[in-house]
């Protein structure tokens, strides 16, 4: 591992995230000097693609590494030199790291962080039927997370039916087209009637996004129900699937060990998951 290590956050708003202080209390304890700075490119007046200019400068200026988060983790593909294989069958970007020989190689810990988290805190949940709300980028990363785990079906629905439709084709060419299917209009009771699991991947629930995703009448016992979005950690869905029965599963996990996974690749060292989730319930 380095000695010391200098990364950042690109993204829209990043500035009250939670990775610096995450990222920094788990270098504290490996005695490591570690500085995550959050680079908004609002502020800076760039777009999506802006993301390749900040990329240069970051490696110009000898950073170890950055987090990509909303919106560029796609449009940073362009501006890296390689991609992990998960990187590239998401075709997203989470985590570039930036090589001792200048290369700027993109991975991503989002699917990994969230199997990760369902393991530890749903481990013996059923995964014959899950459905599976919100095929965006995160939807994406847990799709590929459970079935390369095991889940035998995923049913996607996605107030976009497109979205869905495009994750749904993407997802039958690698894993097979039996295991994925889309929401018919109308069809979200029907599917999550005979569900085992619901995951929730929507910015539902989030302060500038409030409200359910889903009528609360179709919460029952017997239904796990998982969250990704983890500002607040207690998501009005959340409230209401312990209110119905449901076991559960917050997204602060799959933050977390996103993140670990992430200092990770940036440090060479192991970062302890366990001690970092206190740290979230801490921030
Ligand atoms: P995104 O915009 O890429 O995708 C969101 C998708 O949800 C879109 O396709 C949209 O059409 C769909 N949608 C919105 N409302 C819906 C509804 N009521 N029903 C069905 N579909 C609906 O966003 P994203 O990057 O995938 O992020 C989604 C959420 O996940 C955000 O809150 C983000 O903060 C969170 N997230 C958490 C982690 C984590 O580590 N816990 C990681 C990544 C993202």
């Amino acid at each position: 591992g380095r000695e010391s290590c200098l990364v950042g956050l690109i993204g829209s708003g990043v500035g009250p995230s939670l990775s610096p202080a995450l990222h920094q209390r788990e270098a504290d304890r490996h005695g490591l000097r570690y500085l995550y700075r959050t680079i908004d490119i609002d502020p800076l007046g760039l777009g999506p693609d802006g993301v390749g200019e900040l990329v240069r400068a970051a490696a110009r200026l000898g950073f170890d590494g950055l987090n990509i988060t909303h919106p560029c983790k796609q449009t940073v593909i362009g501006h890296l030199d390689g991609l992990s294989e998960d990187a590239a069958l998401l075709g997203a970007v989470n985590t570039v790291v930036f090589g001792e020989d200048g290369r700027a190689i993109g991975h991503n810990t989002d699917g990994s962080g969230f199997a990760r988290s369902f393991a530890r805190g749903l481990p013996d949940a059923p995964t014959g039927e899950i459905v599976l709300l919100g095929a965006g980028g995160a939807g994406a990363a847990v799709a590929h997370a459970l079935l390369t785990v095991g889940a035998d079906r995923l049913t996607l629905a996605d107030t976009d039916p497109a979205r869905a439709a495009g994750l749904a084709g993407t997802l039958a060419t690698r894993f097979g087209a039996t295991r994925v299917r889309t929401v018919p209009d109308g069809g979200l009771p029907a599917a999550v009637e005979v569900a085992d699991g619901l995951v929730h991947a929507t910015p539902t629930g989030m302060a500038a996004h409030p409200g359910l995703p889903l009528p609360a009448g179709l919460l029952r016992p017997g239904l796990w129900v998982a969250e990704v979005v983890y500002r607040p950690l207690v998501t009005p869905l959340l409230a209401a699937a312990r209110a119905a029965g449901c076991r559960t599963l917050d997204g602060g996990g799959m933050a977390v060990f996103q993140a670990a996974d992430a200092f990770r690749l940036f440090t060479g060292r192991e970062p302890d998951a366990e001690r970092m989730l206190t740290d979230l319930t801490d921030l």
